[in-house]
């Protein structure tokens, strides 16, 4: 048996020896003999051990900090990341049904173009989720734009029709929908709900007085703040768990606390709040850049709100977040994931969508041979790898990194964009460590992966 090279290991304060494995995220603290068997690890005779130190190597093996001396991790690694890429369990789709907005955000990274998704479109995308269906693959709808709620008869027909082909297939249908919340009402809950949309992500960026400079109407002048938030009440009522966005920069990142505050006056804190990084993606956004943050800002930042976030008792959204292993990156560098604009072209990044000269085909010529440079934006998209660049091959972060954001490192002249956990993972190690260790085993919710029973 030999080391793991992606281990951890640290003291803390207190003096406990803690353990990380970035192979499996398993999180332990450790005594002197596991310290001492990891140091003579390739001296140690198994079937020469007593039964309690038997034990001891074997939960070392379970948490990966040893392995046998046959295996080779970064093979492992490599093996994660195509079986993840190439995985066809599940057909992803993303859909815009309009690129229109009824709000003009600052940061907004898309080219608003007006109208809906024509119905040749509509009937490509429910053909391609039937082809899928019939080899009982699970379907997965997440519903975007522009505001997808301008879209509401769409979204209600196409669901209507998938939901359909996915029953008569017996193939797994899941749906959420990413809106800014404002046209939110009674009715369209309801339409929601028989859409079997049962997630939503709504956007909120500050107190009000940030909030509404921010997430601004088009052609009004009223706030937007109190609507959402009483529509974000409506929603979690109905039963459709909604989810929080704040959407973080270099103006706003001192206010999260106030608008915290009124999420909790408001019962709302058992709802997940994600902080969203703003990054200046296109021309149509380039005059925020100056408010961005970098990535290093961002995950100190993150880390200090989602502090906040556990001292006012938002409990549901397992914060700190928690590292988990990565295969593929993310629907970009997966084959069986795609982005669909009202037109029916077919992106790998949401960042893309409505810029026809990123996308990757189009859903009406599903099954016609490819157009050769569309074909090979997927095929680059797909093969983005950090095992192409030797600072990830060699780097203790690849398992829960593998190479960052593939749009990132395209634009970043083909070089990785480290992620955030390259700045704020020990301190969110330490924050897990001090959350869980007074906890008896029986209460203890930690993830998959956290070994720290
Ligand atoms: S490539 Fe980056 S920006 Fe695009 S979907 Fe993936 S993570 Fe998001
Ligand atoms: S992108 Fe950075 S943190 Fe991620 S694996 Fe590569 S070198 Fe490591």
């Amino acid at each position: 048996m030999k080391a793991s090279k992606y281990n951890k290991i640290w003291k803390m304060e207190d003096g406990a020896n803690i353990a990380f494995n970035y192979m499996t995220c398993a999180l332990a603290e450790v005594d002197e003999d596991f310290i001492n068997i990891l140091n003579q690890i390739e001296n140690i005779r198994y079937d020469e051990l007593e039964d309690e130190k038997k034990k001891l190597v074997d939960d070392m093996l379970y948490g990966n900090f040893i392995i046998k001396d046959n295996i080779d991790e970064l093979s492992i690694i490599k093996y994660r990341h195509y079986a993840g890429k190439f995985n066809d369990s599940a057909l992803g789709l993303t859909i815009a049904p309009t690129l229109a907005c009824n709000f003009g955000c600052p940061y907004c990274f898309e080219n608003e173009k007006k109208g809906m998704m024509k119905p040749e479109v509509q009937q490509s995308v429910i053909d391609m989720v039937e082809n899928w269906a019939k080899q009982k693959k699970d379907i997965s709808i997440t519903w975007y734009g522009g505001e997808p709620l301008l879209a509401i008869n769409l979204i209600s027909d196409m669901s209507e029709k998938i939901i359909k082909i996915c029953e008569e297939n017996g193939a797994n249908y899941s749906s959420f929908i990413v809106t800014n919340g404002y046209l939110i009402s009674d009715e369209i809950i309801e339409r929601l709900k028989k859409a079997k949309i049962d997630g939503a992500q709504i956007t909120l960026d500050g107190p009000p007085d940030v909030h509404n400079q921010r997430r601004k109407l088009k052609n009004s002048t009223e706030d937007t703040f109190y609507k959402i938030l009483e529509n974000t009440k409506k929603m979690k009522q109905a039963g459709i768990s909604p989810s929080i966005r704040i959407n973080v920069d270099k103006t706003n990142m001192h206010r999260v606390s106030e608008l915290l505050d009124i999420l909790k006056e408001n019962d709302l804190q058992d709802l997940k709040v994600g902080l969203g990084q703003v990054t200046a993606y296109t021309e149509a956004c380039s005059s925020i850049v100056e408010h961005c943050m970098n990535v290093e800002e961002y995950a100190k930042n993150t880390l200090e709100n989602q502090k906040l976030l556990i001292s006012k008792g938002f409990v549901n959204g397992g914060y700190p977040d928690y590292p988990g292993i990565k295969a593929n990156y993310c629907c970009a560098d997966a084959s069986s994931s795609f982005v669909l604009d009202p037109e029916g072209y077919m992106y790998k990044c949401w960042n893309d969508v409505g810029s026809i000269d990123t996308a990757v085909g189009n859903v009406t010529k599903f099954n016609q041979p490819p157009d050769d440079e569309m074909f090979m934006r997927n095929v680059n998209y797909i093969l983005w790898s950090p095992f192409n660049h030797e600072e990830c091959v060699s780097c203790s972060y690849l398992p829960i990194c593998m190479g960052g954001c593939p749009y990132n490192g395209a634009k970043n002249g083909m070089k990785p964009e480290c992620e955030k956990w390259k700045y704020n993972l020990d301190e969110v190690l330490r924050l897990t460590y001090t959350q869980k260790k007074d906890l008896p085993e029986e209460e203890c919710a930690c993830k998959d992966g956290c070994s720290c029973g």
